[in-house]
């Protein structure tokens, strides 16, 4: 049995603020019993939901979630859905099999997320033209060597870039030289999530506001809510790094906080200084490089921090200082735009492990877990999700067998050693950054 001491906060900023309101569904506020329930409606438990409701057409599936549809990681992060990850270092030969195993991940991911938009007509800006990766720095310009070799070692179509090449991409000079990777996709992220929660399948229901506060596991797992209790004969935890609060699965993630800003919409005038493209999306080379849009409505959003915060967001005065080096990130790479006011300014936490590997796990007969993907959850959430719903109703796929090959997330330490050492090894991300962040 586990019980947690949590606090959810609730805060609607950032890309949520930048659209109109959703109704949330309602609290669940009487009592139920369930075959299947998912915890966490981000993109892994959407579309864990989804996938168990495919499988399963004549079952109930809840899904609930502790805070509304876009507050959490889902709805706060960049928006690049990404179809390859970036490796750091060289390529090696050695790794070639995770590479790919890791690509498939996304890729199902990806196609999911495409095909969902699709066919729902989701309206979330969804730019399914690819995604630049850029070096200012010299340490990242090496690294950018290292990734175009990757990328062409691995047939991956591709791009790469000069810096003028950049700069009339972009409209910015700041970058050395970049790549870009022609698979991949931009969305805005809280108008994605909104829209896939408001198009389940009809055997799915979802009640927001909804906390699980206990959670007794056994034959039959027994959770209390406020104001009611479940049953549940099948439970998946979709819920991140706050799966701490209930111990399971018990200290392999934490959660990183990171912040960003957002311009207003520029206007013709200022748009026209940005180079050739409608919107873009820039991925730093380095590790705590900054990451850097134009969105498809025309405001600039960048996002450049990351701190161990308690696994919290943070809090308006904190927020406050890390808006100034949103802004220093901001005037240097569009000194022509440095009159450009930011309208929104958020922080959105992401579940992290020790050695920046994604938990898909089996922990009871009637208890599983996926999550943690280490800043790039857009597309390997959504996979996890299918994959874990799958696991659950002992479906034999690729995709299981992909899942369940990744490694084991290293142990961590209680806190408050914990807390010490995920505040030591964020800042850690950060050696070397100089002209990317
Ligand atoms: C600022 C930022 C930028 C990012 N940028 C990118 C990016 O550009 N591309 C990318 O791929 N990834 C990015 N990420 C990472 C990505 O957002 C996450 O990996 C992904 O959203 C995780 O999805 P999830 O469904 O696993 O978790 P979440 O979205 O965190 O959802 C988990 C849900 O579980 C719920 N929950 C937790 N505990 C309970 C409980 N006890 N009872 C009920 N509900 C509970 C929470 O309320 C939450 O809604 C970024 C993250 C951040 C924070």
């Amino acid at each position: 049995m586990a019980q947690g001491n949590i606090n959810f906060d609730h805060e609607t900023r950032g890309w949520v603020d930048l659209i109109p309101p959703r109704s949330p569904r309602l609290k669940l506020t009487s009592n139920l019993e369930a075959k299947w329930l998912v915890i966490g409606a981000g993109f892994t438990g959407l579309s864990c939901a989804r996938r168990l409701a495919k499988i399963n057409p004549n079952d109930q599936i809840i899904l609930i979630d502790a805070r509304e549809i876009g507050q959490n990681a889902s709805g706060r992060n960049s928006g690049y859905a990404v179809a390859h990850s970036h490796f750091f270092g060289v390529y090696k030969e050695s790794q070639l099999s995770q590479y790919q195993r890791v690509d498939r991940i996304n890729q199902v991911g990806l196609n999911s997320l495409r095909s969902l938009v699709a066919e729902n007509n989701i309206a979330c800006d969804f730019k399914d033209t690819g995604i630049y990766h850029a070096a200012a720095d010299n340490n990242s310009s090496k690294e950018c060597d290292d990734f175009i070799d990757y990328l062409e070692k691995r047939e991956i179509n591709h791009t790469p870039l000069s810096q003028e090449q950049l700069q009339k991409h972009l409209g910015t000079k700041w970058y050395q030289k970049g790549v870009k990777v022609e698979n991949g996709a931009l969305v805005q992220p809280a108008k994605l999530v909104f829209g896939l929660a408001d198009n389940l399948p009809s055997n799915v229901t979802l009640y927001e506001n909804t906390p699980v506060l206990k959670m007794t596991v056994d034959k039959t797992n027994k959770l209390v809510v406020p104001n009611a209790t479940i049953t549940a004969e099948k439970v998946i935890m979709a819920c991140n790094y706050e799966s701490l609060a209930h111990g399971q699965p018990k200290q392999r993630v934490v959660g990183v906080t990171l912040s960003g800003s957002i311009t207003r919409v520029l206007g013709k005038d200022e748009l026209e200084k940005l180079g050739n493209q409608s919107s873009w999306g820039v991925l730093s080379l380095h590790r705590g490089g900054a990451t850097v849009r134009l969105t498809a409505d025309g405001r600039i959003s960048i996002r450049n921090t990351a701190e161990y915060n308690n696994h919290r967001l943070l809090t308006d005065r904190q927020l406050l200082k890390r808006q100034a080096i949103h802004r220093k990130a901001f005037d240097n790479r569009f000194p022509q735009l440095s009159h450009v006011s930011f309208e929104h300014l958020y922080s959105g936490v992401e579940g992290v492990s020790a050695n920046k590997t994604n938990i898909f796990k089996k922990l009871s007969n009637s208890l599983y877990f996926a999550g943690c993907f280490n800043g790039s959850g857009i597309t390997k959430g959504t996979a996890f999700g299918m994959g874990i719903a799958e696991y659950v109703c002992d479906h034999e796929s690729s995709l299981v067998s992909d899942c369940l090959a990744t490694a084991k997330a290293g142990w961590l330490p209680p806190r408050p050693v914990l807390d010490v050492g995920a505040w030591f090894i964020t800042r850690q991300r950060f050696i070397g950054v100089g002209k990317d962040r």
